[in-house]
């Protein structure tokens, strides 16, 4: 427990540098007159608004937001909360995970699985992006996890989970798109179905896909009535991807997936 609270922490500071990051690298990528070296490793950590290099103490999870109160050590610019906050959660994740299955490598692999959906999420409701290293990344451990039998399903499911996870919401949102003319979901969403598929198997996307939809019109609803969202704004759909995919690995996607199997082939 105590190790998957401290991996968890550091997980967590990984996740902050990856939801700064990747939108600004997926950015710069897009310039091509930017010849400076950014991506995850380069330049070090610093504050980003008087750009001082953070001193090595001052990456430690929680413990340096706490000693620094808050504020950067050279400028005394507030540091956002949101940093000690997903570093907790991430260490709650993989404390949780370690509860809910057996503290060892199953429960490593659904920690790690729900680190990087907790980056995917955070990063697509703050900029809209699913950047293609997790998605893919998600995917390939996916696959893997199955072929070790981590997941406790057969790869498969595992393949035919990838395989229609992205073919069918790239089916709906072709149909929706000549219907309507209006694009309604973005490639990022269909490598994330992709992902989930080949974490949860073929079968778990049918529930996966309703509830992740009905939470995200119902959520959409709340936020157009209540006057934070208008009509024409676009809703990010992978948090809720991200969301009811976690759910059902919670809930036991292999116990889901074979009762449906048996629904329908039997
Ligand atoms: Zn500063």
């Amino acid at each position: 427990m105590v190790l998957f609270a401290a991996l968890g922490l550091v997980m967590g500071s990984f996740v902050n540098v990856l939801i700064h990051r990747l939108p600004l690298m997926i950015e710069a990528s897009h310039n091509a007159t930017s010849t400076s070296r950014f991506d995850l490793s380069w330049p070090a950590s610093h504050c980003p608004h008087c750009q001082a290099r953070l001193r090595f103490w001052h990456n430690v999870p929680v413990l340096s937001f706490l000693v620094l109160q808050g504020r950067c050590a050279f400028c005394h610019r507030a540091i956002s909360v949101r940093y000690p906050l997903i570093e907790l959660l991430t260490a709650l994740i993989w404390v949780a995970c370690a509860w809910h299955w057996d503290a060892g490598w199953i429960s490593m692999s659904w920690a790690l699985f729900a680190t990087i959906l907790l980056a995917l999420s955070v990063i697509d409701a703050k900029t809209t992006l699913l950047p293609d290293l997790l998605t893919q990344a998600l995917l390939w451990l996916g696959l893997a996890a199955s072929a070790l039998d981590t997941t406790h399903i057969s790869s498969q499911d595992a393949v035919w989970g990838a395989i229609l996870g992205y073919g069918s919401l790239w089916l709906i949102a072709t149909v929706f798109e000549h219907a309507t003319g209006k694009v309604g979901m973005g490639a990022g969403d269909f490598k994330l179905l992709a992902a989930l598929g080949a974490w949860l198997g073929a079968w778990t996307l049918i529930p996966l896909v309703f509830l992740a939809s009905t939470t995200g019109a119902l959520i959409g609803l709340v936020l157009m009535l209540s006057k934070k969202m208008q009509r024409h704004d676009y809703l990010p759909f992978g948090p809720f991807l991200a969301a009811a995919g976690a759910l059902l690995a919670w809930l036991g996607h292999a116990q889901v997936l074979r009762a449906l199997q048996q629904l329908f082939i039997a």
